[in-house]
């Protein structure tokens, strides 16, 4: 017997990375920081423990005001939900589940499917080039709603200010939606955009570029209208949805510009590197200006090299749909677990030619 409403069985929810006890792994698999919060977000986060039988701000409004002067917008264009997964669930659920069809690229953040399917939503899946960049030609043809993760999850690969642009200014009538979860990394931020069309809502996320992947706060910015209307739906579901420490967390990470500016420094820096090295040893690595890379390499298929990996302590992720099998995705961790990667690669590589 199953109580599950028969709409929902046959569901294929998302597959999150693996979060393994069994023993230490070099964990490079969720691109989650390989750094600490910043010690202002500890401090904020200590002095709210006292508060904590009492229900938060449901308007998250200390934290909606930090962002809203970090990125020179007004408080009421901003909502603060549980991860950016939440409001990009509000999003889809508010905006997408009109007759109007939704594009978004098939190789991307792997939650937009999961969305769409769970929420009813008519999309279409635009195949990207070759090299795995966006033809934006194939989201200016209006009368569709566009999501784009920019710079692009799984590729790393970003498009240009002038290149989003052109994909809000296309149609007036469609939503665009940009989730920038990577954007800290080396992307460019279309905020500033959102004094200028209306149709545009951006997504933002302190999971992977502030160290708050546990604390859970990711938040949207878009016109007043767009923000109160997905506040609707937020207070139809859950109010209370941001807990008052992880709140606490986030302005602190929000203020702490020093810290910031010097992890994401030391991330790229890192990257950087990391991207040489493989490409020495015969990887194609894609252009990445996020914490992770891409690539895959002539000799060894993805899965083999992530399970090879795997049992010698260090955790990637591998994709395995047709398209992507050879690739593995790689974070950027620090820069000596990076090295302990390279050699292992190495060894790997020198096992397998004597094989
Ligand atoms: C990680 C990620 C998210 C979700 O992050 P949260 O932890 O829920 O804030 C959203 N979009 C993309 C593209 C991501 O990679």
């Amino acid at each position: 017997m199953s109580f599950l409403n028969k709409e929902y069985a046959s569901l294929k929810p998302y597959t999150p990375g693996e979060q393994l006890n069994d023993r230490r792994y070099i964990k490079l698999n969720t691109n989650e920081s390989p750094y600490e919060a910043s010690d202002k977000a500890k401090r904020y986060a200590e002095a709210e423990l006292t508060k904590s039988r009492l229900y938060p701000d449901p308007e998250n409004s200390l934290l909606a005001e930090t962002i809203a002067k970090y990125y020179h917008v007004n408080k009421n264009q901003v909502i603060i939900t549980n991860g950016s997964d939440e409001v990009l669930y509000f999003i889809f659920a508010g905006f997408f589940t009109g007759e109007k069809r939704l594009l978004f690229p098939n190789v991307t953040y792997g939650f937009y499917k999961v969305y769409a399917d769970f929420c009813g939503v008519n999309y279409h899946e635009v195949p990207l080039k070759a090299n795995f960049t966006i033809n934006v030609d194939d989201y200016t043809k209006g009368n569709a709603n566009v999501i784009i993760a920019n710079p692009n999850a799984l590729t790393g690969i970003s498009l240009d200010l002038p290149e989003i642009e052109k994909i809000v200014a296309a149609d007036k009538n469609s939503l665009v939606a940009i989730d920038e979860a990577y954007v800290d990394f080396g992307g460019k931020s279309c905020v500033d955009l959102v004094g200028k069309y209306d149709n545009l809502i951006v997504i933002q996320t302190l999971s992977k570029s502030r160290q708050l992947a546990g604390a859970r706060v990711g938040f949207a910015i878009s016109n007043e209208k767009n923000i109160s209307d997905l506040k609707k739906i937020k207070y139809s579901i859950n109010p209370y949805n941001v807990n008052r420490v992880s709140e606490a967390m986030a302005r602190g990470a929000m203020e702490d510009q020093e810290y910031f500016d010097k992890t994401i420094r030391k991330i790229i820096e890192t990257r950087e590197v990391f991207v040489c090295v493989l490409r020495e040893k015969g990887f194609l690595v894609l252009n990445s200006s996020a914490n992770f890379v891409f690539a895959k390499h002539a000799k060894m298929k993805g899965k083999a090299l992530y399970a090879l990996l795997r049992e010698r302590g260090f955790l990637v992720r591998h994709f395995d749909t047709d398209l992507l099998t050879d690739f593995i995705r790689i974070s950027i961790g620090k820069r000596e677990d990076m090295m302990l990667l390279t050699d292992e690669i190495d060894n790997i590589l020198k096992e397998m030619d004597q094989a």
